[in-house]
This record gives structure tokens, C-alpha cells and sequence, in this order.
């Protein structure tokens, strides 16, 4: 054979880690899920084995490299608003679908572990294929809005609860299973959901279970591919309500909700995002007239929780990614991931990951009660935590995506979608500094709530010197006055989850990690960039071991 044209050989050259069980090689999972008693693990397993195939591997990339496409128009002009998605896109909602990450907690209302297992759900399929994410999560936190509408819950309940994909475009009267989504966004502002335009006009009679029809707009208008979407408008007499406004009207004609274009977003690829106008579109109140705001918000409080367990997935995936591809590479004579200042990186990422779990799985569980303790976690961590796991993950996908070197920043493959998929967790469903702004509000709505989870938190606190001074400290720190407390909201949030984050991994993890996180996370130094640690090596092989031992 004539080798002459052969300049070289592909040597030293890894693909990214697939066909492996997400699930069983997740140590901090399982070690979560025995915790809260979930008894579901060989489901767990199932998924695990499912998501991490080649084959949905490579449906994701598909999905996100076919994004989906609007055909506003049929070819005679007339009006027909359907999104048409690439076959992969299906295939991953229809395992979403299948493994109940829609619903988990509504289709098992009697068990005690059910946020933990929708949790654990919708962090397995995040790491791989997160556009779907964003019709499952809103799903799931439409459901308890809808239950508390009798009428309403009888015609469609067990649609939103079925486990069947049905991906037809056709009236929910005609649908084996439906997806709901959200529209709050106007253009005028999204923050300020007090800002809206958009109007509702009763048909007859007015109030909660009445028809009305809206006109007006969203900006931002995801997944417009759902059965019906949760909208706000103003109605004339009462202020903001919540509508239930679905995209098809009994008649077998679609609802008018005109969509103008889809949104050509950064990452996200797989997931429609729209621009809507409704041109006297029907939607039924649900809630009570005059509270628009609070039951968005319900639903929201649902969604904001899912972007914390989201993010902490890419934080995951991307950690396993960069464990896997430095356990294969050398330079320099040895494999990457012996270089110890490459493990200084690898092991922070493994600290910050395991931190994102123990608080996104504890919030999870928080969920599962009413109590005073769930409820002062619930209310003040959720926002908390979604400000803070979400921020750190558009930091650690951009230096996990340099564990890879040049590879990572070839835009095909699971690295560059995370590092382009990371920022949304932390714009929708309020961005950061609403988010602080919320914390704050619910500290001086309910010093109550503080109090109760300061309380908590000291019970492992005090065992530990610098968590004891931090606590101290900070309890102090959030009884200023609101105005001081505002200009503060970022500091005092991200100090809030770090020493949370530090008591979970105290009371549920190995000496090590805790040690390696409180060490890191109070020196002066940490944040500045990632890898900045006081561990010794062997500790660090211990973290690695723990975080990934395939
Ligand atoms: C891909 C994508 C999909 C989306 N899908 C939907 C959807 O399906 N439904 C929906 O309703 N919305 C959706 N949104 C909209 C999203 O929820 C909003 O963009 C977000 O809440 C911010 O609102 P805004 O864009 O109007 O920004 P603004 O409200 O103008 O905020 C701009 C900045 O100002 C900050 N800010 C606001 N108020 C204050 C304050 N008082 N003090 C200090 N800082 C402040 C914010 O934190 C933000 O950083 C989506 C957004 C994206 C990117």
C-alpha cells in the first residue's frame, strides 16, 4: 500500500463518554436517593441506562443541530401556526414522557419520596437533552394550579398525568396526553409581570371558571407546540387574573394565538421559544380574579426549583465529561488527569457539583411537606438556590470546557451545548437579581421563615467553627434595614446557599468533600477562579474516585 499521503495517525484523540448508566455510576445519587427513602431505583436504573446510550446521545445532538421550524402559513395563505421538530426532539420527549419526569410527584401522591424522585428524573435526562426540560418542567408545575379547578381538572387531569406520548397537533378532546406552558413576558417588561397589557374580556359572566377573551401579546412564549399555555392579562375589573387559553377551541379550530416568529436563541437549540399575539384568543380564569400574580407565581415557585436541578445536571455531565476525556488524554508524558493542577480544577468542579446536589435534592424533599421547616426552606431556598446553582454553572461550563482544550471549543458534541445551554437557567423564570430580590422579600415578609431556617442550619453549624462565625454573622447581617439589605442582596444570597450548602455536606457527605468545600469555599482566594483548593492529593483522588468511578 502506498502510504506516502498519509501524513499522520489519529492518536491521543477521545470521544465524549456515552453508553454508560448515568444512574449506577453516581454514587452521590444513589447515596441522595437512599436518604430520602425512594424505592424507585430500579426505575432509576432503566432511565439511566435509556439516557446515557449513544442513541439518545445522538438524538440530542440531532435535536439540537434541526431546530425547530415555524410554518406560521399553509401554502393557500391561511393561517395554521405548527412547529414542526426533528424526530429526534420526540423521541426524547416521549422518554421523558415514559419515565414520568412530566409528573412523578402528581402520579404518586402518596408516597413520601415523590419531589426526590422527580428529581432524580429530570436531573438524569438533563445531563443529556435539556431543551426538553423546559415543556416538562412546566408541565409538572401547571398540574397543582389545575387540580384546584374541579371543572377544569375533570376534562384534563388524566391527560397531563398520562404517561403516553402524543405528539399530534390536534384538540385536547382528541389527545391521549397534553403538555401545558406559561405565558407571562410582554414586551414593555418581564420582571414586572405588573407591567402587562395584555386584556381579557368576559364572554358572560365574569370570574374564576368564566370564559374571557384576550388580546395582546407575550414576548417570550416557549414550547407554543403545548395544548394550552397559563397566561396573564388584565381584566377590566379586577386587575391580573390567570387564564387557562389552549390551542384549540372545541370547534376543532385553532384558538388564535398567532404566532409571529420563533426566537433564534443562543443554546436551547431543541426547545421552541415564540412571539405570540392573541387576537381574542378563549382562556378560562383559573384562580381567583385579581391574583394573577400569585398563582403565576405558584407555578413559577415549581419552575425555579426545576432550574436549579437543571443546572445542576450540566454541572454533572459536564464533570463526568471532563473526569472521562483527562482519564484518557496525556500530555506531557502522563495522563491528564494525574497532572496535579488539573486535578485542582477537576476536583472544584466535583466539590461544586456534589454542593449543587445535596441542595437541590434536599429542596426536592423540602417539597414533599407543609411543615414549618419545608416551608421556610421552600420559600427561602428556592429562589436562593436558582440565583446561586445556576450562576455557578455558566462559570464551570466555560473552565469545563477547557479541560478539553481545543476540542471543547469546537461547537459539535455535549461540551459546547452545555457551556451555550447554561445561561437560560439563569434569565427565565426571574433572573438573578430578581431572584436576590425575592430572598429578601421573603426574609422581611416572614422573619419567621428566617428564624426557622437559621435554626436549621445552626444545628450542624455549630459543630464547625467557621460555619458557627459565618452563621453568626450573616443571621446579623440579614436584620438591617431593606434598603441597606438590597444593595447586599447578591453577597448575602450567595453566602446564604454557600453555608447551606456547607451544612448538607457536612451531614450527608465524606470528611473530605466537606472538608475540601468549607477549606475552599471560606479562603479569601476561592471564586476568584476555578481550582483554587487547600486539599492535599490524596484527598483529591478520593473526590475524584467518589465522583466518578467508572
Ligand atoms: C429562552 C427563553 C425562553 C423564555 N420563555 C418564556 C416563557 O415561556 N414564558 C414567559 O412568560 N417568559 C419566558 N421567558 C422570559 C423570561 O422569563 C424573562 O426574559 C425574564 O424573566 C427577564 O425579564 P425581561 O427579559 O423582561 O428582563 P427585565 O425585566 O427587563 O430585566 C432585565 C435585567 O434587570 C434586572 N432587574 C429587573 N428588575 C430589577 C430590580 N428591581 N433591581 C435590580 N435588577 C432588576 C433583571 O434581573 C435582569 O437582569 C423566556 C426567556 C428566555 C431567554
Amino acid at each position: 500500500m502506498n502510504t506516502a499521503w498519509m501524513t499522520h495517525q489519529i492518536s491521543n484523540q477521545f470521544d465524549e463518554l456515552e453508553n454508560y448508566n448515568l444512574f449506577e455510576t453516581d454514587t452521590v445519587l444513589q447515596e441522595i436517593l437512599t436518604r430520602y427513602g425512594s424505592q424507585d431505583q430500579a426505575r432509576l436504573i432503566e432511565m439511566g441506562k435509556a439516557v446515557g446510550s449513544a442513541e439518545y446521545y445522538d438524538y440530542a445532538d440531532l435535536a439540537n443541530r434541526h431546530t425547530p421550524i415555524l410554518h406560521a402559513f399553509d401554502a393557500r395563505g391561511r393561517r395554521k401556526d405548527f412547529i414542526e421538530f426533528h424526530p429526534a426532539w420526540h423521541k426524547w420527549m416521549g422518554l421523558n414522557r415514559q419515565f414520568d419526569t412530566h409528573a412523578y410527584p402528581f402520579n404518586h401522591p402518596n408516597s413520601t419520596s415523590k419531589w426526590v424522585g422527580w428529581a432524580a428524573r429530570f436531573y438524569l435526562a438533563g445531563q443529556v437533552e435539556c431543551g426538553n426540560l423546559c415543556p416538562n418542567s412546566m408541565t409538572l408545575g401547571s398540574i397543582p394550579l389545575i387540580q384546584r379547578e374541579p371543572e377544569l381538572w375533570a376534562k384534563i387531569g388524566d391527560k397531563l398525568l398520562s404517561t403516553e406520548y402524543d405528539e399530534r397537533d390536534v384538540p385536547i378532546s382528541q389527545k391521549k396526553s397534553i403538555w401545558l406552558g406559561m405565558g407571562m413576558t410582554e414586551k414593555q417588561g418581564g420582571s414586572d409581570v405588573r407591567a402587562n397589557e395584555t386584556i381579557a374580556v368576559p364572554v358572560a359572566e365574569s370570574g374564576r371558571g368564566q370564559a374571557y377573551l384576550l388580546t395582546g401579546h407575550k414576548w417570550f412564549f416557549s414550547a407554543p407546540m403545548c395544548d394550552a399555555h397559563l397566561v396573564v392579562a388584565k381584566t377590566e375589573q379586577d386587575g391580573l387574573a390567570c387564564f387557562f387559553v389552549p390551542r384549540w377551541l372545541e370547534d376543532g379550530t385553532k384558538n388564535p394565538i398567532h404566532i409571529q416568529r420563533l426566537k433564534e436563541k443562543v443554546g436551547n437549540r431543541s426547545n421552541s421559544s415564540s412571539e405570540v399575539e392573541f387576537k381574542e384568543a378563549l382562556g378560562i380564569m383559573i384562580g381567583e380574579a385579581g391574583r394573577g400574580i400569585p398563582t403565576i407565581i405558584e407555578m413559577a415557585n415549581y419552575t425555579r426549583l426545576t432550574c436549579s436541578v437543571g443546572s445542576t445536571a450540566m454541572l454533572r455531565q459536564a464533570l463526568v465529561q471532563c473526569i472521562a476525556y483527562t482519564r484518557q488524554r496525556k500530555a506531557f508524558g502522563k495522563h491528564l488527569a494525574q497532572q496535579p493542577l488539573m486535578q485542582t480544577v477537576l476536583a472544584d468542579l466535583a466539590l461544586e457539583t456534589e454542593a449543587a446536589m445535596q441542595l437541590s435534592f434536599h429542596l426536592a424533599h423540602c417539597y414533599e411537606t407543609d411543615d414549618a421547616l419545608s416551608v421556610a426552606w421552600k420559600r427561602v431556598m428556592t429562589p436562593a438556590s436558582k440565583f446561586w446553582i445556576c450562576k455557578r454553572t455558566v462559570e464551570l461550563s466555560g473552565e469545563a470546557m477547557e479541560v478539553f482544550g481545543g476540542n471543547g471549543y469546537v461547537d459539535n458534541g455535549i461540551m459546547a451545548r452545555i457551556f451555550k445551554e447554561a445561561p437560560v437557567n439563569t434569565i427565565w423564570e426571574g433572573s438573578g437579581n430578581v431572584m436576590c430580590l425575592d430572598v429578601l422579600r421573603a426574609i422581611q415578609r416572614d422573619p419567621e421563615s428566617l428564624e426557622v431556617l437559621f435554626k436549621d442550619l445552626a444545628s450542624t453549624a455549630m459543630q464547625d467553627e467557621t460555619l458557627k462565625d459565618e452563621l453568626q454573622v450573616l443571621f446579623k447581617l440579614l436584620q438591617q434595614a431593606p434598603e441597606e439589605l438590597q444593595f447586599m442582596g447578591r453577597s448575602l444570597v450567595s453566602r446564604l446557599v454557600i453555608l447551606a450548602q456547607a451544612v448538607l455536606l457536612k451531614r450527608y457527605a465524606p470528611d473530605y468533600v466537606t472538608d475540601g468545600f468549607i477549606q475552599s469555599r471560606y479562603s479569601p482566594f476561592h471564586g476568584r477562579v476555578v481550582g483554587i483548593l487547600a486539599l492535599q492529593q490524596p484527598e483529591v483522588e478520593r473526590l475524584l474516585h467518589r465522583a466518578f468511578a467508572a
